[in-house]
């Protein structure tokens, strides 16, 4: 089939059309590009991280000498509980303000410096998902928190400079926006037609299959027909449950072992650690039903071939429509296609 390589697609999530112009994607390039960036030989510890074991924060506290996984509150917090709460009105009619408040924590996802949640083991993932599990159910259980953004931003494409395996969250006052709309589009749905919106999303890739990348009894992966990025990806359990804290034991499992699948995938297409931004999409922690809402994991990869970055330009930061350069039937089919050990472990065995 040669469709999606022209043609406008809708986002069902986010009420918006995507633009599919995969027929550019070869076209002339003179500007600057990402290097492949080749295997580092870093070491397991490193002496000026501030998320090593043992080592010291910006603060002056310690880390502990843990050994999985270890979470602390945030020292240079974007959103923390000292932010004021008595403002000054601004000046005109027109303009609003409103207290930032809330809580920012960092998760640590192993002691070693040098790993990747794509290297971890299934077993190491799980108990990273019953942290974030944990997580929501502490932070959102809090008065002052309506919601809880958990995230991991992974490689320099995306602005991260410490490769020690982490994720973020925030805990906060306000519901992050796309979250918002989201909930808002979910809850109309059902109230019109009595149905979950990400179930009938499902339903439609299953129908069509060829976007799966990785699916097991309770869990799945694909490439959403109305993916923005190249190579975008959402992980999701098929149950429909407001947030990760809801998933029982083996629902977890199978989250664990879908997850893994897709970044390991992901870095072995270019055998490199391929950058990301991974964001848990759950419901807000305001008191409101959020009907309908179906959590899920969205993947956003920065890169579109091992040299070129997604720019955000003129379609989208100007005229607020995403322009996808790829189709994602035929991004969906190279990710497939790669091994399910990761390429650092099939290394290994070699050499053995
Ligand atoms: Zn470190
Ligand atoms: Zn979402």
């Amino acid at each position: 089939m040669n469709d999606g390589l022209w043609e406008q697609r809708w986002h069902p999530l986010r009420e918006e059309w995507v633009i599919i112009a995969a027929h550019r994607n070869s076209r002339p390039w003179n500007g600057a590009t990402i290097g492949v960036i080749p295997p580092e030989a870093s070491p397991s510890y490193a002496s000026d991280c501030y998320l090593c074991p043992r080592n010291s924060r910006v603060n002056g506290a310690v880390n502990s000498n843990y050994s999985n996984i270890f979470v602390f509150d945030n020292d240079l917090p974007c959103v923390g509980p000292f932010a004021p709460v008595h403002l000054n009105s601004p000046l005109g009619t027109i303009n609003r303000n409103s207290p930032a408040l809330g809580k920012s924590r960092v998760v640590c996802y192993s002691p070693l410096h040098n790993t990747t949640l794509a290297e971890q083991s299934q077993s190491e993932i799980l108990l990273l998902l019953e942290c974030w599990q944990q997580q929501y159910c502490e932070l959102g259980a809090r008065p002052e928190v309506n919601h809880v953004l958990t995230f991991e931003n992974k490689g320099k494409a995306v602005g991260v400079s410490n490769p020690h395996p982490h994720c973020q969250i925030y805990a906060t006052n306000f519901v992050f926006k796309t979250i918002a709309l989201e909930v808002d589009v979910c809850r109309r749905h059902w109230r019109e037609s009595g149905r979950v919106l990400f179930e009938d999303i499902l339903e439609s890739e299953q129908i069509d299959g060829r976007r799966i990348v990785a699916e097991c009894d309770s869990a799945i992966a694909f490439v959403p027909y109305f993916a923005r990025y190249a190579y975008e990806t959402f992980i999701a359990p098929k149950m429909a449950y407001p947030s990760i804290a809801h998933l029982s034991g083996s629902e977890l499992q199978d989250l664990a072992y879908v997850l893994k699948e897709v970044l390991v995938r992901y870095d072995n297409m270019w055998q490199i650690s391929f950058p990301y931004v991974l964001v848990l999409h759950q419901a807000p922690t305001d008191g409101k039903a959020a009907e309908g809402f179906h959590f899920h994991v969205e993947i956003h990869p920065p890169l579109r071939t091992p040299q070129l970055m997604k720019y955000l330009a003129g379609p989208e930061l100007g005229g607020g429509s995403f322009l996808s350069d790829t189709s994602p039937e035929e991004k969906a089919a190279e990710l497939k296609a790669q091994p399910t050990l990761h390429y650092k472990q099939s290394v290994e065995a070699l050499a053995l």
